[in-house]
């Protein structure tokens, strides 16, 4: 599923340069439930940018389901981004005047389905986040920990091969924290494949294996 062999990517920061990544190499592979985890600097958004097909590296080959990402411009990599990967981030990013039911119908509207079936659709994935009561309900009035299940139901929306989350559980107590985490291994059960990034070894540990990064490189795999 994901093939990464020595990725490099660096930041231009005025005349200097700071490498971020330094020869990255890891493998994940289709209905993994994987945790990268490291501290707070090592390069985990990088890395997650880099394997959500947001950014590129500089150098080192990166394979996503066969294809060579490296090989594709801007237009390409928003395709292949769009198709293969949902993403779920710490402070939820969803549309703070919009009913839940609307924010996870929204992308589908725009990938083109018809209304009918973008809210039928909507409704059986916030049904499977938990969430059957809550959708007529607007961000502010639903839990942190709500906000994050309509986020992960958004996720699963396009149908992704990967769900890529980025420290899903920051922003919530550790009871919510722990409802997501739980939700995520019952996706996983269910055959979804999971990247799960955090600098927090207790969460990390919930996932079935961990990556270890430090300082721009993978420790063991
Ligand atoms: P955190 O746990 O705090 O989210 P992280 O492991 O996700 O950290 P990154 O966000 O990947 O770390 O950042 C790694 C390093 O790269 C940091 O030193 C950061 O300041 C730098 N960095 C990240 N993005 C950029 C950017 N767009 N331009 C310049 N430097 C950047
Ligand atoms: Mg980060």
């Amino acid at each position: 599923m994901i093939y990464m062999r020595d990725i490099v990517k660096s930041y231009k920061i005025g005349k200097n340069k700071l490498t971020v990544l330094k020869e990255v190499s890891l493998e994940i592979k289709a209905g993994e439930f994987v945790a990268i985890l490291g501290p707070s600097g090592s390069g985990k958004s990088t890395l997650m940018n880099i394997i959500g097909c947001i950014d590129v590296a500089d150098s080192g080959e990166y394979i996503l389901k066969g294809e060579n990402i490296k090989a594709r411009n801007e237009d390409e990599l928003a395709h292949v981004r769009n198709r293969e990967i949902g993403f779920v981030f710490q402070k939820f990013n969803l549309l703070p005047k919009y009913k839940a039911i609307h924010n996870v119908a929204f992308p589908l509207l725009l990938r083109g389905l018809g209304k009918e079936q973008a809210y039928k659709k909507a409704t059986r994935l916030l049904e499977r986040v938990g969430l059957s009561d809550r959708m007529n309900h607007k961000p502010l009035e639903l839990s942190g920990g709500e906000q994050q299940r309509v986020s992960i139901a958004r996720a699963l929306s396009g149908g992704p091969s990967i769900l890529l989350a980025d420290e899903p559980t920051g922003s919530l107590d550790s009871k919510s924290g722990s409802e997501i985490i739980e939700m995520f291994l019952a996706l996983n059960h269910e055959g979804n494949t999971i990247v799960l990034i955090t600098h927090d070894l207790n969460v990390a540990k919930q996932a079935k294996r961990i990556i270890h990064v430090r300082d721009g490189k993978v420790l063991e795999q």
